[in-house]
């Protein structure tokens, strides 16, 4: 069997896969980039999330120099592929004076302005979810678009050369031992046989597995996480609201296809570990939906049910700290297993440090680029106007998982990955 080279292998195209396409091509490298398709249902966990630009403030204390990176790189992201947040407000409570004290005094580490508002003021705003004597403060945390992000890496990877492969769901790369092979594995797509200088996988939940078809130990985990999203019934008029206390998190999303209408996207802390096996299905439990519906007011809680909701289900996939506790700090590590080299593993934590993991990866790679390290202003970050706006084309979906009929999966329903089955909620599929 005939195998094609190439200088860098990318598998997975979510926010870290894609970004990392488009800096390797644009330093020179020869990329090949496979993702499962998106098309007909989002595989990527970037495409199923809640959308939400961190500020680093819900992180301050548990990963406090990731937090102090998550906005500015949060931003540049942003910038650099032209992607524009929903406008404000974002919206923080808490119920305790002590809670609100201690925040203040995270935001002030954080160097991130926050102000509080008035009874009044948060009970207009807030709306059907307020909670009378809560602490609610304006935060620079915003609703933002991944699916555009994905959308303008993608093309802008494509664009300097870089080779996009969509894959069918029954057919994902497989990681292949092959002790004759320079780096002792090859990437394996179907019939096809590939080998690169490096390979980087960025695959998010399916990361596990493909590091055990190598053999190599890993400290990674995937956990379920419910999310619902109803039409948003203007009972809020925050584009974000997040408790600190209950965890409750509630960001508002425009529409794909139903242009001038909005969904409010609802998750909480709450969240299931998986197998890596397990993490190719994505059905919820009643049980599951109804913890996040009881974190909801009452008013808020009977209008959804009444005018229906869509359940979905994300993947969030964290190494675990040297405490063996799971955490939301990006992972970027060369593979470690005997006889294997050059094989890397990218996990962002958040779609946020997706651009901080991508540069972290194009540092190990020794591949040149012009972000900077950290503690540097990066420069040649993306002027506006400077990269075409190449959105809107139709190339890649520009849809959210809110945005696809059939992904209202609950427990005794099918999800092996079958393109064909769409048994989604019926109330309102776009
Ligand atoms: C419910 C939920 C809410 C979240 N909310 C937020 C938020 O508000 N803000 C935030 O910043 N972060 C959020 N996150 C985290 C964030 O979504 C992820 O950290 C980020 O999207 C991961 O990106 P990724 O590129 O690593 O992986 P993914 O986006 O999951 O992409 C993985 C890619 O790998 C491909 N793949 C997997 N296995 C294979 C294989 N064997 N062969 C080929 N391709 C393969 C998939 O097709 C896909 O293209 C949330 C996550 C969840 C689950």
């Amino acid at each position: 069997m005939i195998k094609n080279e190439r200088d860098l292998i990318i598998i997975g195209g979510g926010v870290t896969g894609a970004i990392l396409a488009y800096l390797a091509a644009k330093a020179g490298a020869r990329v090949i980039l496979f993702r499962i398709s998106d098309k007909n249902r989002p595989f990527a966990d970037t495409l199923r999330n809640h959308g939400w630009m961190q500020s680093g403030l819900l992180y301050a204390v548990s990963i406090p120099r990731e937090a102090a990176r998550m906005r500015r790189w949060g931003k540049l992201m942003l910038d650099m592929f032209n992607v524009i947040p929903l406008p404000g407000p974002g919206i923080f409570r808490m119920a305790s004076e002590a809670r609100a004290e201690k925040f203040l005094q995270e935001a002030a580490r954080l160097n991130i302005r926050v102000e509080l508002y008035s009874e009044a003021e948060a009970q207009e705003i807030v709306g059907a979810v307020h909670e009378s004597g809560s602490f609610n403060f304006a935060v620079p945390d915003r609703p933002f678009n991944p699916a555009d992000l994905v959308d303008s890496a993608l093309i802008r990877a494509e664009m300097e050369g870089a080779e996009i492969i969509d894959l069918d769901p029954g057919c994902p790369v497989e990681l292949v031992r092959e002790s004759s092979e320079p780096n002792g594995f090859i990437v394996r797509v179907g019939d096809n046989l590939y080998g690169a200088g490096a390979t980087v996988i960025c695959a998010g939940a399916g990361t596990p597995r493909l590091l055990e078809q190598v053999g190599a130990e890993h400290r990674i985990r995937v956990f379920r996480s419910t999310l619902l999203s109803a039409l948003d019934l203007n009972l809020c008029s925050a584009s974000l609201l997040v408790d600190l206390d209950t965890g409750l998190s509630l960001v508002r999303h425009p529409s794909q296809v139903m242009p001038g209408l909005y969904h409010d996207v609802i998750g909480a802390r709450n969240r299931v570990l998986l197998t890596s096996h397990e993490a190719a299905h994505r059905v919820v439990t009643q049980t599951e939906i109804d913890d996040l519906l009881r974190l909801l007011p009452a008013a808020y809680r009977e209008a959804i049910e009444r005018e229906g909701f869509k359940v979905n289900a994300g993947h969030k996939t964290e190494a675990l700290n040297e405490k063996d506790e799971p955490t939301a700090a990006p992972y970027v590590e060369e593979v470690k297993a005997v006889g294997i080299r050059q094989l890397f593993v990218g996990l962002p934590g958040k779609a946020t440090m997706g651009l901080w993991t991508a540069k972290s990866l194009m540092d190990l790679l020794r591949l040149p680029h012009s972000l900077g390290p950290d503690e540097e202003e990066p420069k040649g970050a993306a002027r506006a106007g400077h990269q075409p706006n190449t959105n809107g084309t139709e190339q890649y979906p520009k849809l959210m998982h809110w945005d696809y009929p059939g992904e209202d999966k609950r427990e005794g329903q099918n999800d092996e990955g079958d393109e064909s089955i769409q048994d989604g909620n019926s109330e309102y599929e776009n």
